[in-house]
């Protein structure tokens, strides 16, 4: 009997972008499908898990586009992956999004900013001005004076949860997963090869799905690689007695963001740091300095002692924040994403996507000339 040969194809990296490509393609009765996956820094495992990506003020339209329609094929994506059955709550739910601003003035243009974009993107919501009165009906905790934009759409994200649920599906369909680091990749006449501690082996594409690490790989080959990491750190806090199951996502000004999840958990931060490379040491003094901040819209009710967990990560930026994904140059059967910064949860599975329609030869959904690879990769002279 005459078996077909199926193609090998390697996914390096199993965040939120590899775990996705790895789930699309293992669907594909040709494809031989193993990832690789060291873990360690991993930006997904790390986040917050905001998925609001509208009412941004930033004004690049190539990333809004990007993260847009990431937020849109969440739900579409998900659906798929557990067969039409419910989303784990635990996992996603939309839950809505309160955006608090200082100047109520500000509130109220970016109503009209959430107006004018929800005509592109009718998954916004329900958009309103709540008073303090509103807000303490969805969460009763809540002790402030201030007014916040709701918008009905935003959603929250366990992107652990996501990634083992994605890879666990991989798995049931065929393929084999390394929790292994990829030391070099290298290229062979007709394949690539890659090497961990433990062995070797090659395949006919490759998916780089490693956000920070990129340049590890490629630059050992004579690629200059635009792409730096940013650290992350936050808190998870566990309230006794408190049902946060419907609670909305809490965006106050600045830099500390609340994130319910059920049962009384809650997601505090995030940091930005960009002068520390890849370290993940947390800095409890730092973190419970975000906390206090939350006084004004709870009154010191989030307390360090309900702190349960503290979590660091890494983000990737390149020099000008535009995120990238293609064809490495110079590289047939080679491809990569980065540069997804602080709302790669919010794109990663259409990103995951995106790649693996690269890898069927397939079209994608975002214009590939939008994110162009070959300014972020070059070979060295
Ligand atoms: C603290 C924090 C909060 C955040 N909050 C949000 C948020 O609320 N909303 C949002 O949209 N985004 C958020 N982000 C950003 C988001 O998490 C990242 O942009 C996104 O997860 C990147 O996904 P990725 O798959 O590209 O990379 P990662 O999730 O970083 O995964 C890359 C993986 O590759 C592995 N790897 C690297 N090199 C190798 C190798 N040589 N061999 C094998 N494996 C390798 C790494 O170990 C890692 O597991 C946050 C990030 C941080 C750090």
């Amino acid at each position: 009997m005459f078996v077909m040969k199926k193609k090998k194809v390697a996914i390096v990296g199993a965040g939120i972008v590899g775990a996705s490509a790895a789930y699309v393609l293992s669907k594909e009765p040709d494809l031989d499908i193993t990832i690789y996956d060291e873990g360690i820094g991993q930006g997904t495992s790390a986040a917050a898990g905001i998925i609001s990506p509208w009412l941004s003020k930033r004004r690049n339209k190539k990333w809004y586009r990007m993260v847009k329609e990431g937020a849109a094929f969440y739900p579409t994506f998900l659906k798929e992956v557990v067969s039409g059955q419910d989303i784990p709550p635990a996992v996603y739910r939309k839950v809505g999004t309160l955006l608090f601003k200082k100047n109520p003035k500000h509130l109220e243009d970016l109503l009209k900013i959430g107006i004018k974009r929800r005509e592109a993107a009718p998954e916004i919501g329900s958009l309103a001005i709540l008073s303090a009165e509103e807000i303490r009906s969805k969460i009763p905790l809540y002790t402030g004076t201030a007014s916040a934009l709701w918008a009905s759409g935003g959603a929250r994200v366990d992107g652990r949860s996501l990634v083992e649920l994605l890879l666990e599906k991989a798995v049931q369909n065929g393929a084999q997963l390394k929790k292994e680091r990829v030391e070099a990749l290298g290229i062979t006449e007709k394949n690539y090869r890659l090497q961990t501690q433990i062995e070797e082996d090659t395949y006919e594409e490759v998916v780089l799905a490693i956000a920070a690490w990129l340049p590890s790989l490629l630059e050992p080959l004579g690629y200059k690689v635009d792409i730096r990491p940013q650290k992350g750190q936050l808190m998870e806090l566990q309230l006794s007695q408190t049902d946060t199951h419907n609670w909305p996502v809490i965006m106050p000004e600045g830099e500390t963001d609340i994130i319910p999840f059920e049962g009384g958990r809650l997601i505090v931060g995030a940091t930005h740091e960009n002068d520390q490379g890849f370290d993940l040491e947390i800095d409890e003094v730092m973190l419970q300095e975000m906390l206090a901040e939350t006084a004004d819209l709870f009154s010191h009710q989030l307390k360090t002692e309900s702190i349960s967990a503290y979590r660091s990560g890494t983000r990737a930026y390149t020099s000008d924040f535009a995120p990238f994904f293609g064809h490495v140059p110079g590289m047939t059967g080679v491809y990569a994403a980065s540069g997804l910064g602080s709302t790669g949860l919010t794109a990663g599975p259409l990103v995951g996507h995106e790649l693996a329609q690269l890898v069927m030869k397939k079209p994608t959904v975002l214009p590939l000339e939008d994110y162009p690879i070959e300014r972020y990769i070059t070979a060295e002279c």
